[in-house]
C-alpha cells in the first residue's frame, strides 16, 4: 500500500501539462504537431502571432483576405506534391498557369503551388488539427524555456502562463531564449520587407512568380488568381523589397514593373500596404549547456522543399484525407 501511494505521488510530481510543446506554427510545426498527436502525445502549439502558418500564413491586406505573406516558390518536387495532396487535401496547380489543368510534363519554370495560395495549406492543416485534441494558443509568445535536467522536464514561460512538458520542439527561425549558464545575446532577428499593391489593370496577369531583377525588389508574386481577383480588373501584387524606404516607393516600383512589361502600361495603384515579417534565430548551441539534450528538439526546417526530409517519418503515422476534405 505504502509503495502504491509513493508511486502515485511520484507520478503526480512528474506529471507535465503536456507531453510535447511546439514553439511556432509553420507548416513544419503543424505537420509535426499532427504526428506527435498520432503518437498519442498531448500536444500544445504556442504561436505568438494572431494567425498560424509562420512564413506561409495568409494575411488580410489592401482589403483582400487570405493573401500570401510575401513571395513563395516551392519548385517541382512531385513526391512532395503527392504527399500534400494525400495528407492535406490541397489542390495543387501549375504556378505559372494556375487556371490550367495540372500536367507534370508541362510544368513552367516555377513548378507548382496551392490553388488558393499558402493559406490553403494552413487552413487545411488547421482543419485536421481541429479534429484532434491538439491545443493551439495564438497571441502566446514563448518567452523562456528552462530545463529541469534531473526530472527531464522543460518549463515554457509564456506571456500568459507557464507550461511543463517532456519535450519542447522549436524551429531554427523561432525566437525563444533558453535559460543557460552562458550569458550573451540569445537571439538575432531578420526582417523581410513586403509591399502589397492593389492595382487597376484589366489585362490578364502576366506572371505568378517573378524572381528577375526589378529596381528596389528581389522578387514578386502576382496573387490575383490565388485570392480570387481574376476577372475583376484589379490585381494584387506583392514585392519583396530591399529597404524600408522602398516600402513607400510604390509608384517607382510600379514604373519598374511597367518597364519590364509585367503589368499593363495603363495600370495604376488603388491601394498599397507594407508588411514586415520578422524571424528569429534559435541558438541550438545552448541546448547542451542548458541541460536540454533529449528534451529540446530542433525541427529542421529551411526551404519548404525540406518538408520532404520528414515525409518518411510523418507518413508512418499521418492519415490520408478523404477526397474533397478536410
Ligand atoms: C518571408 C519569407 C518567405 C519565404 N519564402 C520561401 C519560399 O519562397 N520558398 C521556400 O522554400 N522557403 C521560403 N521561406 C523559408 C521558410 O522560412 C520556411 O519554408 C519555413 O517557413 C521555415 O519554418 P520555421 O518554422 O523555421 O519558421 P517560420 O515559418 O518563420 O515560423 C516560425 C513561427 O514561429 C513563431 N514564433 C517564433 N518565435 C516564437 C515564440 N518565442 N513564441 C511563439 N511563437 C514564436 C513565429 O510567429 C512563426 O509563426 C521563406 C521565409 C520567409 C521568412
Amino acid at each position: 500500500m505504502r509503495t502504491m501511494v509513493f508511486l502515485l505521488l511520484h507520478i503526480a510530481l512528474l506529471a507535465t501539462d503536456f507531453d510535447c510543446i511546439l514553439v511556432g506554427s509553420s507548416p513544419f510545426s503543424l505537420f509535426e504537431a499532427l504526428y506527435q498527436n498520432r503518437l498519442g502525445h498531448r500536444v500544445l502549439v504556442l504561436e505568438e502571432a494572431g494567425e498560424c502558418g509562420g512564413a506561409w500564413k495568409g494575411i488580410d491586406v489592401c482589403g483582400v483576405q487570405h493573401a500570401d505573406l510575401g513571395c513563395h516558390q516551392i519548385g517541382r518536387d512531385l513526391h512532395l506534391k503527392a504527399f500534400l495532396e494525400k495528407y492535406t487535401g490541397c489542390k495543387i496547380v501549375p504556378m505559372d498557369y494556375p487556371d490550367q489543368p495540372f500536367d507534370s510534363a508541362a510544368l513552367g519554370p516555377n513548378g507548382w503551388y496551392f490553388s488558393r495560395g499558402c493559406y490553403e495549406l494552413i487552413e487545411n492543416l488547421l482543419a485536421l488539427i481541429a479534429k484532434t485534441d491538439i491545443v493551439i494558443l495564438n497571441h502566446t509568445r514563448a518567452e523562456l524555456i528552462t530545463i529541469d535536467a534531473a526530472q527531464q522536464i522543460a518549463t515554457v514561460k509564456t506571456n500568459a502562463q507557464s507550461y511543463t512538458a517532456k519535450k519542447v520542439i522549436v524551429t531554427p527561425m523561432s525566437s525563444v531564449p533558453l535559460q543557460s549558464m552562458h550569458s550573451g545575446p540569445h537571439e538575432s532577428k531578420s526582417k523581410y520587407l513586403h509591399l502589397y499593391m492593389l492595382i487597376q489593370d484589366p489585362t490578364p496577369p502576366r506572371f505568378s512568380y517573378y524572381g528577375g531583377a526589378v529596381r528596389g525588389c528581389s522578387r514578386m508574386m502576382n496573387l490575383t488568381p490565388f485570392v480570387d481577383l481574376a476577372g475583376t480588373g484589379r490585381q494584387l501584387i506583392v514585392l519583396q523589397v530591399h529597404s524600408e524606404n522602398d516600402l513607400w516607393n510604390g509608384q517607382a516600383l510600379l514604373n519598374g514593373l511597367k518597364q519590364n512589361k509585367l503589368v499593363d502600361e495603363g495600370a495604376y495603384i488603388l491601394e498599397s500596404e507594407p508588411y514586415i515579417y520578422e524571424t528569429g534565430n534559435f541558438h541550438q548551441g545552448l541546448i547542451s549547456s542548458a541541460g536540454g539534450q533529449g528534451i529540446i528538439e530542433v525541427l529542421q526546417t529551411g526551404n519548404f522543399i525540406n518538408l520532404s526530409s520528414h515525409i518518411p517519418k510523418w507518413e508512418q503515422m499521418l492519415q490520408p484525407v478523404a477526397a474533397g476534405s478536410p
